[in-house]
Order: structure tokens, then C-alpha cells, then sequence
């Protein structure tokens, strides 16, 4: 997949992973929001219940306190009762005997007349004899519980609780304002019930009652039902109206999910960006062995034979795409993957090249190192691991250190060059004349080869009777003991004005730019067909010809 559809995946899922914790948050507070509601709610209506259950069995203790009859007979001792119980019981409003067929009062504590109007059927609990039924007082113009203790099938004795005493305030104060809770007998009849609503009328009698829609749409509901009496207390209460109560926690805990939310987005921005970031792909190309190394043949001009290679790497992406080192060594150097991307380069070297060196003893192969090399001595230790018993001698190998940035400390260069020498191997100083280290750099470094820049070559040009940088350049070397290798040529003019002032070495795009391992491999086995390394070129192997053509 390409590298910016997947930072641009990574950013896309950073945004959606980064709302989990805000969404998270939000649905479990709901949830735990409801659940604690609802459960403040059934305490509540369990505190309600048991103050119906005393009222009404206090109720029912005072017709245990009262004489029984089988006749409708008023005598001023049963008045005398009622009036007692009733006093004594001020919850009950009425205590009176009557006929429950007719509903004839023959005799009350108070009123004596009293009437009560029918609101449901009765209903009958646990004892038989015992009636409870929702009923309307007209004289105090109430509504209320009668219970009644029926003694025949047409006398009972009965005893009026008003609704006020039947409903208490009991629900948590937050949610007090939008609560609504009815006292119910258990085949349905409302006794007593309380709503925003009714609470509102009471208040303001004569006002218009806009109900919140909030109210009604999403209500927490909770029913209790005692075990004693035919009674049960239906209570709820506006999710909302809950919801508002955890508003300050809501804020905290969004804030939270929030901070969450805004770290995994700026992680996966981050690993985004990673990703986009070449230091990143270098890192992992290096981990993938994308870095490859091509081979640019170095041929003997006094002989013509082939004198091995130059190692110069590529890097080959997934897709096929061969990189050359402009694009990406600096970045390599600057971050320090330059190392391990040289110890990876020199592994496969040895790997491409072991056979056919052990075969063809006088080729060499010029490896480049970084000046960084030169800060300590893990490069020599990994020159020693990877070619110690290969075919690939130490002697076969030589390493360039360029001229184009300073060393950072000759002395230490100069120990780590003299181990590299002391392995076998040869040193040579690259890009020669670009730099500012001159004769001085070559001999404190001690060097063995030495590569004019191809900028030094260009300048020999036909016409051109001397380029002197070339020629002081070619006989400093030489008086040093030092092999001579020219770098870029790309004429004859150029071939044959080096071969006459003794340049040993050549390497250009003249023999062949640099090649995969299979194309500089077929042409070593050319050579050992034709012996001179243009001619071979020219007219050996085609797969070589044709890599030569084609870069
Ligand atoms: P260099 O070490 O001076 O390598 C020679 C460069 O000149 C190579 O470029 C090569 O392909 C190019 N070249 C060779 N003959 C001709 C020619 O006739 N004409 C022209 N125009 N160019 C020619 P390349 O491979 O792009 O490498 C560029 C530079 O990157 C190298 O310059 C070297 O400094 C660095 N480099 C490449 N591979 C490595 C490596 O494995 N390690 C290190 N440390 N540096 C490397
Ligand atoms: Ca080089
Ligand atoms: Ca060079």
C-alpha cells in the first residue's frame, strides 16, 4: 500500500479511535445514570410504601378497637367509639358503620351523613374481610382509601384515609421537581398521585401548563408493590431531569474522555507522520533489505583487463523502483542509518560476490564509507565478522573515505584506517581534489589508492592538451607508491589521455555505469572468455549489454 493512503488511513482511524473514549464515556454514563436512578428511585418508593402500609394498618388497628354488630343500631356507645378512634387516629377522617349495599351512613364519629362516592371497585387483600376501595368524599371533597371491615353482607364499618395522608414527599430532592409518583390499589385505581402537573395547578390554579416535553419521553419508572395490603406505589422520573443532576461529573468525565480522545489523535498523527517521515521509510527499507548494492566495473586501462567494481548502493522499493543515492543518502548520514545500512550493504557483497572473487583472485571491490565510520571501531570489527572466511578476500576489498567533508579527527581516522590496512584490506581517498585535505590528508591518512573526481576528468576535453589538476594529482599519487583511479569517464578522448599519463584505474559510463550483481557477474564470466574488458562489453554478453544500454 502506498505510503500516503496509509498515513492517510492512520489519520482517518487516529479521528474516529480518538471519539471511543468521548462516545465510551457518554453511553456508560447513561447506563450507570439510569441504573443508580432507578435504584434511588425504588428506595424511594419503598419509603413511600411502608408509610402507606402503617396507615393502613392503623386503620384496620381501630376497627379491632371497636364493638361488633349485626344490626344497624347507632347507640351512643358505638358514636362514642368512633368519635375515641377518631380522635385518637387522626389519620383516619371518618370512621362510620353503613350499609354496603345502599351506602346508608347509620352512624359516624362526625358527620353522620356522610356520603362517599365510588371510584373503583373494592378489592380485596389477604383477609377476606377486608375491603379496600378509591373513593370520593363529597363533605370534605376528597379523595382518598376507604378501608372497610365488613361484618354481614350488608354491614361494614368503615374508615376514610385521605390522599394527603397517603402520599409523603418522599423522593430525592433533585429529582423532586419532575418526579411523578401515584398510590395505586392493585387492580389499578389511582388513590393519590402527584406530577409536575398537578404540583403546578396546585400552585398557580389559574396558569396555562406548558409540560416539558423532556418529561415524558424517556421516563425512569419504577413500580413497588406491598405484601400486606392491595397497594402499590408507581414512581418516575425524566431521564433528563437525572442526567442534569451528574452535569458537573458529565463535564469532568467529557473533559477526560476528551484529553483521551485528543492523545490517541495525536498518536496516530505522530505514527502518521512517522510514516511519511523518510527516516521512517529509510528505517524500514533498511529492515526489508530494500538497500541493494549495484556494481560499476573498474577496468585496468594499461591492460584493458577488468579490475573489479565499485559497490554503490541502490535502493529497490516494493513496487520495482530503483533509487539512486541522491535521494536518500544524505538523510541516511544526517540520522545515522548510513551505518547499518553499510554493515547490511556489505553482507550482501559478500553474499553476490564471494564465488566468483574466490575464482578471479586480482578483482577488487571498493566499498564507500561515511565519515562517521571513523568515529570508532565497530566498522572494523563488522569488516572482520562478514568477510572472515569468505571467498571474498580482505585483500580483494578496499574502502573509500571521501574528501568532500572533513574528518573530524585524523588521529582517530587514521587508527581506524591503519586497522582496516592491518585486516588486509586496502584504503582509498575518494572525490581527490574536491576537498581541502590535500597532500597533507593523503599522507598522514596513509592511503594506498587514490580517485580523482569525475569533476577533474570532465575537464579533459578534445582539444585539450594538459588539465593539470589531473596530471599533479596523477604524479603526487604515483610518488607516494599510490594506485591512480579515474572516476566518470565517459569518452575515449578521456581513456586515452589518462592511459597516457598513467592512471592506472578507470571506472565510467565509457565500460558501464554501475550493475545489478547477475549483469557485473555475467560480465566477470564474459571476460574470462574475451580478456579485455571493453571488448567484452562490446561484444560479450547481451543481458550485460543490455543493462549498460538501458541505465
Ligand atoms: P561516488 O562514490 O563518487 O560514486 C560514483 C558516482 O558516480 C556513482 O553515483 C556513479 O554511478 C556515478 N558515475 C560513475 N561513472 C559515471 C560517469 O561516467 N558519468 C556520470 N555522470 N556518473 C558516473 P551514484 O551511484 O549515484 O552515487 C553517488 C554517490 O553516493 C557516490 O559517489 C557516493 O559518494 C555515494 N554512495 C553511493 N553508494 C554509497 C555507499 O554504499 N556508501 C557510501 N558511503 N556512499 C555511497
Ligand atoms: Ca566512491
Ligand atoms: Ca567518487
Amino acid at each position: 500500500m502506498n505510503r500516503r493512503l496509509r498515513s492517510a488511513i492512520l489519520l482517518v482511524l487516529g479521528g474516529v479511535l480518538g471519539l471511543v473514549p468521548v462516545l465510551a464515556a457518554n453511553l456508560f454514563m447513561r447506563d450507570y445514570v439510569r441504573s443508580q436512578a432507578e435504584e434511588r428511585l425504588m428506595l424511594a418508593s419503598e419509603r413511600l410504601l411502608k408509610n402507606v402500609e402503617q396507615v393502613v394498618q392503623e386503620a384496620i388497628d381501630v376497627f379491632s378497637t371497636l364493638p361488633h354488630y349485626r344490626v344497624p343500631d347507632c347507640t351512643p356507645d358505638l358514636r362514642q367509639a368512633f368519635l375515641s378512634a377518631q380522635v385518637r387516629h387522626h389519620i383516619l377522617h371518618d370512621v362510620g358503620l353503613y350499609n354496603v349495599n345502599t351506602g346508608e351512613m347509620y352512624c359516624t364519629a362526625l358527620r353522620g351523613a356522610i356520603q362517599f362516592r365510588a371510584m373503583s371497585k373494592a378489592v380485596t387483600g389477604r383477609v377476606d374481610h377486608l375491603k379496600y376501595q378509591s373513593v370520593y368524599e363529597d363533605m370534605a371533597n376528597k379523595r382518598g382509601l376507604l378501608v372497610r371491615w365488613q361484618f354481614s353482607d350488608e354491614l361494614a364499618i368503615g374508615g376514610f384515609i385521605p390522599d394527603d395522608h397517603l402520599i409523603l414527599n418522599s423522593m430525592p430532592v433533585e429529582y423532586a421537581s419532575a418526579a411523578s409518583v401515584s398510590v395505586m390499589l392493585s387492580n389499578g385505581p389511582v388513590l393519590v398521585e402527584t406530577s409536575p402537573e398537578i404540583r403546578y395547578r396546585e400552585m398557580s390554579p389559574f396558569a396555562n401548563f406548558e409540560p416539558d416535553p423532556a418529561w415524558t419521553k424517556d421516563m425512569i419508572k419504577t413500580v413497588s408493590r406491598s405484601e400486606r395490603y392491595p397497594v402499590m406505589i408507581w414512581a418516575g422520573v425524566p431521564f433528563e431531569t437525572v442526567w442534569l443532576t451528574f452535569a458537573g461529573a458529565m463535564d469532568l468525565i467529557n473533559g477526560l474522555a476528551i484529553l483521551m480522545g485528543a492523545m490517541i489523535i495525536f498518536f496516530f498523527v505522530r505514527l502518521g507522520m512517522k510514516k511519511q517521515s523518510p527516516i521512517f521509510s529509510i528505517e524500514e527499507g533498511i529492515k526489508k533489505r530494500e538497500f541493494i548494492p549495484y556494481y560499476q566495473p573498474v577496468v585496468d586501462i594499461q591492460t584493458g583487463r577488468l579490475a573489479g567494481c565499485e559497490v554503490l548502493v541502490r535502493w529497490r522499493k516494493p513496487d520495482g523502483a530503483i533509487l539512486s543515492p541522491g535521494s536518500f543518502i544524505d538523510t541516511a548520514e544526517a540520522t545515522g542509518l548510513a551505518m547499518p545500512m553499510t554493515t547490511l550493504l556489505m553482507e550482501q557483497v559478500q553474499e553476490d560476490l564471494s564465488e566468483a572473487y574466490a575464482n578471479n583472485p586480482t578483482l577488487k571491490a571498493g566499498i564507500n564509507l561515511f565519515n562517521r565510520h571513523f568515529d570508532d571501531l565497530s566498522v572494523v570489527g563488522d569488516i572482520e565478522r562478514i568477510f572472515t572466511n569468505s571467498g571474498l578476500r580482505f585483500s580483494q576489498l578496499m574502502f573509500e573515505v571521501t574528501e568532500r567533508q572533513p574528518l573530524e579527527n585524523l588521529d582517530r581516522a587514521r587508527a581506524i584506517i591503519a586497522r582496516i590496512q592491518k585486516l588486509g584490506a586496502k584504503v582509498a581517498l575518494d572525490d581527490a581534489g574536491t576537498g581541502h585535505g590535500g597532500f597533507a590528508y593523503l599522507q598522514k591518512l596513509g592511503m594506498d589508492v587514490i580517485k580523482i573526481d569525475k569533476l577533474f576528468v570532465d575537464a579533459i576535453e578534445p582539444g585539450v592538451e594538459t588539465v593539470p589538476i589531473v596530471d599533479s594529482l596523477t604524479q603526487m599519487a604515483k610518488g607516494m607508491d599510490m594506485t591512480v583511479v579515474a572516476e566518470g569517464v565517459e569518452n575515449d578522448e578521456q581513456l586515452d589521455y589518462l592511459r597516457k599519463i598513467g592512471v592506472h584505474h578507470a571506472q565510467g559510463y565509457l565500460f558501464a555505469p554501475a550493475l545489478p550483481a547477475k549483469a557485473f557477474l555475467g560480465l566477470i564470466d564474459a571476460i574470462g572468455m574475451f580478456g579485455d574488458t571493453k571488448a567484452s562489453l562490446q561484444q560479450g554478453d547481451e543481458s550485460v549489454m543490455q543493462q549498460v544500454v538501458n541505465v
